[in-house]
């Protein structure tokens, strides 16, 4: 299913790659986080040293993977990239690390998700550039200690919370990617846009940039969907107007949210008075996953101010309500 808003970087996506910046100077926004980075790679470059290890967090679709290839890049190593549903076994992970040059950048997606097994073996590989393998079985088992070359661990996850303390605790740079101001997202559309070669006006990049969730890969992903409506409806260029059809016709509504936001808010309010409602309830009320729920929209509500987190549960706000044309009843918790 192609959707606008996924979790996860889908096959539709690969189109996306050709729209990576490569350098720091390309990525757009993000500039407390691009500051600091740029500290830190030319202080490692000058120490001819390996960088430390850098853990970025933030919702899905923000760069996370863009910054890593980029601090690779800066260093002018090599970028290997798995994630942490990949690496099943702590053999698969020797062999990765194994693997790597001196200074190399091993990018782990969702770090959140490695088995404890894994992330066991990688605490003395990020602390001592060294492996404690176990060899044999019963009493004859011994373990011995690989050495590594020194390497950069660049970790990415949507939930920092989730990670464990010492895990955590053994990334000397921690970065929290936020979401893009519409002024961002506008240079971001008309980038893409010129690698792509669509034909769009200053307000059509704007409506774009505006209903794009402050998230890149969704901005990129509209701007596709609005050139093929420009092309078939309109007479190719990229206006407001044309941007305006072309979003509506795709039920993204004036302030980025799409159906499912609609419906989940929906939910809260006519199904569960407004709420509290717990998470595994609501998404069973939208035949949604929870994953999905939690990583993917939730995040946008709460920063909207649409939604609260409480201890009971989510609770739709009186911005919620008035969002949707809703009267807020008397007896609720808004
Ligand atoms: P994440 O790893 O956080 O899910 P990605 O790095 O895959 O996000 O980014 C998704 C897409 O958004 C990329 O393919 C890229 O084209 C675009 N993108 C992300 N950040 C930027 C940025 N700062 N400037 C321009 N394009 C960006």
């Amino acid at each position: 299913e192609d959707r606008i808003i996924a979790a996860d970087e889908q096959d539709v996506d690969n189109w996306q790659y050709s729209l990576r910046p490569r350098r720091l100077a390309e990525y757009i926004g993000q500039d407390q986080v691009k500051n600091s980075l740029s500290i830190f790679v030319q202080a490692a470059l000058t120490r001819q040293e390996a960088l430390d290890h850098v853990l970025l967090y933030g919702p899905p679709g923000l760069g996370k993977t863009t910054m890593a290839n980029i601090i690779a890049n800066e260093l002018g190593v090599n970028f290997r990239i798995t994630s942490g549903p990949a690496i099943e076994r702590p053999g698969d992970l020797a062999a990765l690390l194994t693997n790597l040059g001196e200074k190399d950048v091993l990018f782990i997606d969702e770090i959140h998700r490695l088995s404890r097994s894994v992330e066991e073996i990688l605490y003395s590989a990020m602390e001592d550039y060294a492996l404690d393998i176990i060899i044999g079985k019963g009493p004859s088992a011994r373990s011995i200690r690989l050495d590594l070359a020194p390497f950069t661990l660049v970790g990415a996850t949507t939930k920092a919370g989730a990670l464990a303390a010492p895990l955590r605790d053994r990334f000397g740079v921690i970065c929290r990617l936020e979401y893009y101001s519409p002024e961002h997202l506008v240079c971001i559309v008309k980038r893409a846009a010129q690698i792509l070669e669509i034909d769009i006006e200053e307000r059509g990049a704007w409506e774009i940039a505006k209903r794009s969730r402050g998230t890149p890969r969704v901005a990129n992903r509209l701007l596709k969907r609005v050139r093929d409506y420009a092309q078939i409806v309109g007479e190719g260029t990229i206006t407001d107007e044309i941007a305006d059809k072309a979003l509506a016709m795709l039920e993204v509504d004036k302030i980025g949210l799409d159906r499912t936001d609609r419906e989940l808010l929906l939910a809260v309010i006519k199904k569960f008075g407004g709420g509290p409602v717990g998470l595994e309830t609501l998404a069973a009320s939208i035949s949604e996953e929870t994953d999905t729920i939690e990583d993917v929209y939730e995040p946008y509500l709460l920063q909207l101010g649409f939604i609260n987190r409480t201890p009971r549960g989510r609770v739709a706000t009186a911005a919620a309500y008035q969002h949707l044309g809703i009267a807020v009843k008397e007896d609720s918790q808004v």
